[in-house]
């Protein structure tokens, strides 16, 4: 039976504070982050709107001099808009509170109103992380100042990894190089999709020559955009035109003798690249569920005044059912994006080799990335469906949601490779007995032993129909696991 929720606790739904107190109370809510969310209605959601509206940001790669300068030429009040989040401090309280809590209720925030605009926080915060854990004292003293700063100068980072031949598979698709040169490395290759392209530092996945050609052989490298004798050190090709999160600017980069210095360990490298990814992907999951929010949000504001057969469209049992029910996904969703938040926290200063409590984090964030990434795309046409022919217009927004959850579901790796690499950790690493365990206090034990019994049925299947048949399961895994994360959480409260 469903929870009969009254229009009232709907309301929650338009305010991304609003409905995380509802739900997860024990989130910290300090009153930066709620004067943070005011000047979003007040001011950040119409310079958003109009950064959407006018597409594909302009590079402009020559002076009038001739001298290279790959400027990305966006509008004041979208540098305004951005810089915003880095003064109210998404990144500098990280490291001030010793927490990630900040980063990521600021992201959840921030992709409420424009999930692209969430981007250059999150990349940024997946440079600095592995700066702060692995770069040398001279290099942590040369680049995490600039990086968390609060005022204007504030510099910002960025995660380059996929080529041309793929973003799936890097191991094999990589192809650019890095030599040798003394205290440094110099790095030539090509970068295919590289957000927040134009950032002032970089962390990239480069071979180092004679390597092997696998995920191995890959290293992570920091590669400012300066050289130290005030050049470029690389170079935008051009900006992409894309469907959505166009308040990120994604480019082409080439790197060409670039100065870069490697992160941690070279033999190390994949396990680094997948740290980075790993931020991402728990950032990704919360703003997927920050979008389905705000879809559904919309859909509440039009269906209350929108008159059908003499009452409210709300009021239609079929739509107030449906309201109901994609209400509690959501609920349970956002229980499953923040318990990879919780676990990242507790884990995210591990190195090589991870504890337990690491590869359970990996688990949980395979399965937050893809459950929410659906529940958004699923929720945001949904939400389209209900405005009816309105929803189509571009000049009632609506729309936008669907654009931008399709990249919420393919970039930081897509639905298929989360399943895929679910598959692997639990295959590997046994994590799913570390899943069953840690929601051994949440439900029923007859249901979390069948859950349990279904995935190692699939685990013991041949090769080929493991990975061919997966699907279902890890889906159901999924569902499952926000469920009772969810049921977890209403206990605790009452
Ligand atoms: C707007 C945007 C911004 C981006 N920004 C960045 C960035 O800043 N930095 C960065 O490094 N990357 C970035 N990316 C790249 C993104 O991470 C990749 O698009 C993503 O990882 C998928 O890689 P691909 O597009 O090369 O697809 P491919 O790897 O070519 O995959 C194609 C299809 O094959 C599927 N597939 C792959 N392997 C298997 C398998 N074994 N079994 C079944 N199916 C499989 C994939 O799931 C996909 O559906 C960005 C992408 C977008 C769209």
């Amino acid at each position: 039976m469903l929870p009969n929720h009254s229009p009232i606790s709907f309301e929650i739904l338009h305010s991304p504070l609003h409905f995380l107190q509802a739900g997860l109370s024990d989130l910290p809510q300090p009153d930066w982050l709620r004067e943070y969310e005011s000047w979003w209605e007040r001011e950040g959601q119409g310079i958003s709107a109009a950064v959407d509206r006018s597409g594909t940001p302009w590079l402009r790669m020559f002076d009038r001099f001739g001298a290279r300068v790959d400027e990305v030429l966006y509008p004041p009040e979208y540098w305004r808009m951005l810089k915003h989040g880095y003064h109210a401090g998404v990144l500098w309280r990280v490291f001030e509170e010793d927490s990630l809590l900040p980063a990521y209720l600021g992201i959840y925030v921030t992709s409420f109103y424009d999930p692209g605009l969430s981007c250059p926080y999150t990349v940024s915060l997946a440079t600095i992380a592995p700066l702060s854990k692995y770069g040398d004292p001279e290099l942590q003293k040369r680049f995490l100042p600039p990086l968390l700063r609060r005022d204007e100068s504030v510099w910002q980072g960025a995660t380059w990894m996929t080529e041309i031949k793929g973003g799936s598979d890097l191991g094999a698709a990589v192809e650019t190089v890095a030599r040798p040169a003394g205290t440094h490395w110099l790095l030539t290759g090509d970068k295919y999709f590289a957000s927040n392209a134009g950032a002032e530092l970089a962390v990239v996945a480069a071979r180092p020559e004679g390597a092997p050609r696998n995920v191995r052989g890959l290293g992570l490298y920091l590669v400012p955009r300066q050289r130290a004798d005030g050049q470029l050190n690389y170079f935008i090709r051009r900006i992409k035109d894309k469907i959505a999160t166009r308040s990120v600017p994604t480019g082409e980069i080439e790197l060409r003798d670039s100065e870069a210095w490697l992160l941690g360990l070279r033999e190390e490298g994949i396990y680094l690249i997948l740290e980075v990814l790993n931020l991402s992907r728990v950032a990704n999951s919360i703003g997927s569920v920050a979008l389905a929010q705000r879809a559904m949000a919309d859909a509440l504001s039009f269906a209350k005044r929108r008159m059908v057969f003499g009452k409210p469209l709300i009021e239609q049992p079929l739509i107030r059912r449906q309201f109901e029910e994609r209400f509690q996904q959501l609920q349970a969703a956002s229980r499953l994006g923040w318990e990879a938040v919780e676990l990242l926290n507790q884990v995210w200063r591990e190195k090589p080799p991870y504890s337990d409590r690491y590869h359970l984090f990996r688990l949980v964030a395979h399965l937050a990335k893809y459950w929410t990434a659906e529940l958004a795309v699923q929720t945001a046409k949904w939400a389209m469906e209900v405005h009816g022919g309105l929803g189509t217009l571009e000049e009632y927004h609506v729309e936008r949601w669907l654009r931008e959850a399709m990249i919420l579901a393919i970039w930081e790796g897509t639905s298929h490779r989360q399943i895929l690499d679910g598959l692997e950790v639990m295959e590997r690493r046994r994590t799913h007995h570390l899943l069953f365990q840690h929601l051994a206090a949440t439900g029923s034990a007859s249901a979390l032993r069948e859950m349990e019994s279904r995935v190692e049925q699939q685990l013991n299947l041949p090769e080929e129909e493991r990975g061919a048949t997966v699907e279902g399961l890890f889906r159901d895994l999924a569902a499952f696991t926000a469920d009772a994360l969810l049921a977890r959480g209403i206990r605790a409260k009452s």
